[in-house]
């Protein structure tokens, strides 16, 4: 396999960016990541273990074993904090313009495998739902954090409400689609919250449900295991004597409220923050979402990038990506 620079540009350095460089590394074909912050890893590489008295197969050990493997790999050059701001086609490959602290590299690609990955819904944009302004609502990746940082305290036989589908399905406050990953992400959590905390009466709102890999089962055995689950989507979330009130329709379209110590927002993804400014660089059009397609030519993506997906699949689309970068470097 030939190439006519510096291998594979990979932007980009979370789960799908890591597993695309190890595969190619795999296969001996040298890659570059550059990524914008200071290490590797992406969101997904900094989520908590969900483990209960097992591994509940959550894959946010993924991201950390791929980055493993890259950061030992001789075939991998890493460049942190350094953005691709030019690009240019010229028939044997892409002359790309990388800006890094210590100055400007100007470096030549076979192909380019976009993985910046999405941007999680930020819950403070639909203000009906209390975040920032009523005591005890979280989002699920300020959970995950305290969990992570180990100062998630809630006294044992505290109650917790989750509410799934934050940022989207909702055509107005976020995005119209369904972000796939934030059902399973919700429940792993909520699991690994009631493992650690004594007596904690979880009840779980949902709209709809997103089986974990395929088993619809999952929420009623969970439902008939002590855990409450209603179907309906709160209407908004005030303070009452400190503490959050959820005010939803149930099913028969009664109204209700309830009151928990807390409640933990599932929040969607949306397209990444960069998206615009990344395909201009790179000359390829975004989908009418705003996310990247995942095959144009030279340039790939792969990831949350090109829409909303899990940490198992993210890495299953770097490694595809890698295979299609392969294929562009033996050509025709
Ligand atoms: S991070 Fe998830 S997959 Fe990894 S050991 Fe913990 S529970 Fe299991
Ligand atoms: S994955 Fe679940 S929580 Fe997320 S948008 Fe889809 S149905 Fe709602």
């Amino acid at each position: 396999m030939k190439s006519s620079g510096d291998g594979v540009l990979i932007i980009g350095g979370g789960a799908a960016g890591c597993a695309a460089a190890a595969e190619l590394s795999r296969h001996g074909i040298p890659s570059t990541i550059v990524e914008a912050s200071e290490r590797l890893g992406g969101l997904a590489g900094s989520h908590c273990c969900k483990s209960t008295d097992r591994c509940e197969r959550c894959d946010a050990c993924a991201p950390i074993d791929v980055r493993r493997e890259v950061l030992n790999s001789a075939n991998v050059t890493v460049l942190t904090s350094s953005r691709v701001f030019a690009a240019e086609e010229d028939g044997a490959g892409l002359l790309v313009r990388i800006s890094r602290p210590e100055g400007v590299a100007e470096m030549r690609f076979d192909s380019v495998i976009v993985a910046i990955g999405a941007t999680p819904f930020d819950p403070a944009l639909d203000s009906r739902l209390g975040h920032g302004s009523v005591p005890g609502v979280l989002s699920s990746l300020e959970v995950d954090r305290a969990v992570r940082e180990g100062s998630f305290h809630i006294p044992d036989g505290s109650s917790l409400a989750v509410v799934l589908c934050v940022g989207s399905r909702d055509v107005v406050r976020g995005a119209p689609y369904c972000s796939k990953a934030c059902c399973k992400y919700a429940y792993h959590l909520t699991r690994h919250l009631q493992s650690a905390n004594d007596g904690l009466a979880v009840t779980f709102f949902y709209m709809d449900w997103r089986p974990l890999d395929g088993d619809l089962s999952a929420l009623c055995r969970w439902g008939m295991a002590g855990t409450r689950t209603v179907r309906s989507r709160p209407a908004e979330i005030v303070e009452r004597d400190g503490r959050p009130v959820v005010r939803y329709a149930d099913p028969m379209e009664c109204l209700r409220e309830d009151a928990f110590d807390m409640v933990m927002l599932a929040v969607g993804m949306l397209p990444p923050r960069d998206n615009e400014e990344l395909a201009a660089i790179l000359g390829v059009p975004l989908d009418d979402l705003g996310f990247f397609l995942p095959d144009n030519g030279r340039v790939l993506a792969a990831g949350c990038c090109t829409g909303p997906k899990d940490i198992d699949e993210s890495v299953k689309e770097g490694i595809a990506a890698a295979g299609r970068a392969m294929a562009i470097m033996e050509g025709p």
